[in-house]
């Protein structure tokens, strides 16, 4: 490799998802292109997306209430149509997904299902400073059922001067806690540190427990391939706005394995969508569930925004998942070859990585030893949307569906051209305190 913007252009004619870019708005900064690396956060929009959400609009408008039936694409079955591009991406069984609602709402919805405890099992075992949002989430499903987040939630944490959680001691927590523990439920990619976990793994061990496995997959969907139906995953939700590229807030999903979802006599927090389709303007009292992952859903189905996942599922049906992770994966190594230069080219490391090199999808975590917010700001300065995490994380994105090798590249040159001088002159204009989620 080379780090050179030569090199960085010939590996972007060669690329065969290279078209991709052209579908999609890229932000601009100074009238040019922005290095846009936060898909982690906020995938950028499509141009289709306009269209899509333009024909719901218009079938609205002419059709009225009749659109639920006669739509061209009908609203009560909306949801129908992204069974096989979740599947895809998910490596499950189309009865095994469903998109639908948020996806903190989800994580309750599937607690409700899978977090059923006892005096003897009622224990979670989770990552140490998992995103917020689930930390709330645990904490009162716990509370809710009488116990203490102290005591029934137990946190596998990286080791002492470590960034990232080795799957052994994941391992042995879970055997440790094998008659206390009801649910195991991690990120399958960190949030924060990029890692990817073993999935198959953790839940082959949570299963030999007696407990169910569950995963978060927000920084996992469309970043990384998963194959949650052999891996004998239980249950996992998403959201789409990250690297799925369907909208702020856009519609979640979740996979529920089949063996569980056709069991219609599992507890489950219901609604109308989630019951027989062909009773249900029957408008009966019985509730009769779906017996598949829709079986889960509450309420008819938000086509507006559905309308967003599917001009973006559509790119991810087009470009395949395994095309797509084989150009992530030369991405990250271009970064990781440009980064690993810097740090050489000086006495001490300016950047520690701490993103596993051999377990990671798109995102590279990098801590910042010397003058992190410094080159952080001038990152923006110079049109780089990155995200910064106190006390002193940048984290990237390099996507394959739209970001380039030249976009690695010239992110490694603002950082090189910062260190090469001693006071870098910054004139701000945006802000760089910007919040990534
Ligand atoms: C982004 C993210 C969330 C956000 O949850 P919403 O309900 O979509 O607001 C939750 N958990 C994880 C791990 C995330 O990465």
């Amino acid at each position: 490799m080379e780090n050179s913007l030569e090199y960085a252009i010939s590996l972007d004619q060669q690329d065969v998802l290279k078209h991709f870019r052209q579908k999609f708005i890229i932000p601009q900064h100074n009238n040019k292109d922005a290095v846009y690396f936060t898909g982690n956060s906020l995938g950028l929009q499509p141009k289709s997306t306009s269209d899509h959400i333009n024909l719901e609009l218009e079938d609205w408008a002419s059709l009225g209430v009749k659109g639920h039936i006669s739509a061209r694409s009908p609203w009560v079955n909306y949801h129908e149509q992204f069974a096989a591009s979740l599947a895809m991406l998910t490596g499950a069984k189309a009865d095994e997904v469903v998109a639908m609602n948020q996806l903190t709402v989800n994580i309750h919805l599937l607690f409700a299902s899978f977090y059923q405890p006892t005096k003897e099992r009622y224990k979670i075992i989770c990552e140490a400073k998992a995103f917020p949002s689930d930390q709330y989430a645990l904490q009162s499903q716990v509370k809710f059922h009488g116990f203490n987040a102290d005591d029934a939630i137990i946190e596998v944490a990286p080791r002492e001067g470590e960034f990232i959680i080795q799957t052994e001691d994941i391992l042995s927590v879970i055997e440790q806690n094998k008659d206390s523990i009801a649910v195991v439920f991690f990120g399958g990619v960190n949030y924060y540190t990029g890692q990817l976990l073993d999935m198959q793994k953790i839940t082959a061990a949570s299963h030999e427990a007696g407990a169910f496995a569950g995963f978060d997959l927000a920084h996992a969907i469309g970043n990384i391939k998963m194959n949650l139906h052999n891996w004998n995953v239980d249950f996992a939700c998403w959201c789409s706005y990250k690297y799925l590229n369907s909208g702020p807030g856009g519609v979640a999903g979740i996979f529920i394995n089949e063996k569980h979802a056709t069991n219609t006599s599992l507890l489950r927090l219901a609604g109308w969508w989630g019951t027989n389709k062909k009773t249900r303007f029957l408008m009966q009292k019985e509730f009769d569930p779906i017996p598949t992952a829709e079986g889960w859903q509450l309420s008819n189905v938000p086509v507006l925004l559905m309308a967003a996942h599917k001009a973006a599922l559509k790119l991810f049906d087009e470009a395949g998942i395994d095309s797509l992770v084989e150009k992530s994966k030369m991405l990250t190594q271009y970064l990781f070859y440009i980064l690993d230069e810097i740090n050489n080219s000086q006495q001490n490391d300016i950047i520690k990585l701490i993103t596993p090199r051999d377990a990671h999808g798109c995102q590279i975590s990098m801590l910042m030893l010397q003058r992190g917010r410094e080159i952080f700001d001038a990152l923006i300065n110079e049109g780089v949307i990155a995200d910064w995490r106190e006390p002193n994380v940048i984290r990237i994105a390099p996507v394959p569906l739209y970001n380039t090798f030249e976009d690695v590249w010239k992110f490694g040159n603002i950082i090189r051209k910062i260190i090469s001088t001693d006071v870098y002159d910054i004139k701000i204009h945006s802000s760089s305190k910007d919040a990534g989620i």
